[in-house]
């Protein structure tokens, strides 16, 4: 029944499929193997501008078509991947496919992509040359990548995220501080730290209506990125209510799945017509090399 399919994958989608560690490493060599025969995918979540509607940009979220498992989201692969060499191949895909595909947009119109950088690349050498080197290949505009790093991630290695960041900011790329909320970063580090963006977390977008302390902090932090000169964005919005609020508090730019779900690029129709240009939706010809 539809009700057993969508329950089942629920669970698929949702935790850590390595139960062992030779399962662990069995995940692993098949998605080193696996990027290169084209098994992963990018689906595309809008982001719209709260007081006008107008779309301002999009989230890049990595999905894996297991040739035995179906389509696996993030949280079932990510953290084994994270745990492995493996997890520089995959960023290097999804940013080189990301960067690419706003480059074909952009023949029709700029729209701005994020992607999410794992905290493992925070730490890689090679990063920054990679950033640079994927946007000369593909000649976008630095201005229209935004990297995502955790709060969590550049609390772990606070100095080494400062230095990292504030050469791919250089790039002219933009920094968003991504699950903001969750990592105690005090507000002396904060001030300290390149960015452009903070992109609250969703446990408090979606508790704003039902709990006073979340409301509180959701709120708190929209001064303080107002203080920092930062751009907010929510995430998670999932009721008009919500969405009413956020935009109230001064909220910039606002994500969920009440304004549009993730969704291969074939599905982005109805996101990027409300921009005026319905010939966005089309795919990346086959033969673009990322
Ligand atoms: P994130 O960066 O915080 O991305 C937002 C997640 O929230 C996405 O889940 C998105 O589908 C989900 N979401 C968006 N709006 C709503 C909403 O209104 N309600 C609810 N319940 N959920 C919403 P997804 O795609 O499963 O990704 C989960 C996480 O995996 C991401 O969280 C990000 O941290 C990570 N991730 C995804 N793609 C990549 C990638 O290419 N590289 C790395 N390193 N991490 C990635
Ligand atoms: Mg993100
Ligand atoms: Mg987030
Ligand atoms: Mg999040």
């Amino acid at each position: 029944s539809a009700a057993k399919r969508e329950d089942r994958a629920v669970r698929v989608w949702s935790s850590d499929l390595a139960r062992n560690a030779a399962d662990e490493l069995v995940l692993q060599s098949q998605l080193r193997r696996g990027i290169p025969k084209g098994e992963l995918v990018l689906h595309y979540q809008p982001q719209y501008a709260a007081h006008s509607g107008a779309l301002t940009g999009v989230e890049a979220l990595v999905r894996w078509e297991h040739p035995e498992r179906g389509l696996l989201g993030p949280y079932a692969f990510l953290p084994l991947a994270e745990r492995s060499p493996v997890i520089v191949e995959l960023t290097t895909w999804v940013l080189s496919r990301a960067v690419a595909q706003a480059a074909w947009w952009r023949q029709v119109a700029e729209v701005p992509v994020s992607v999410n950088l794992s905290p493992r690349l925070l730490a890689h050498e090679g990063l920054v040359d990679l950033v640079r080197a994927v946007l000369a290949m593909h000649g976008l505009p630095a201005r229209l990548l935004t990297l995502e790093v955790t709060e969590t991630a550049v609390m772990a290695q606070p100095e080494r995220a400062r230095e990292v960041l504030g050469e791919l900011r250089a790039l002219g790329v933009r920094i968003s501080l991504d699950d903001f909320g969750t990592g105690y970063t005090s507000l002396a580090m904060l001030a300290d730290l390149p960015l452009d963006e903070l992109k609250v977390d969703r446990r408090f977008v979606s508790a704003i209506l039902t709990a006073d302390r979340d409301a509180a902090i959701v709120r708190s932090i929209a001064a303080l990125a107002r203080r920092l000169d930062l751009e907010l964005v929510a995430e998670g919005v999932e009721d008009e209510e919500t969405r009413r609020l956020l935009a109230e508090w001064g909220y910039d730019v606002l994500q969920g799945f009440l304004l549009g779900r993730p969704s291969p690029v074939e599905g982005l129709g109805p996101a990027l017509g409300r921009a005026r240009v319905p010939a966005l939706a089309e795919p990346l010809p086959a033969d673009v090399q990322v």
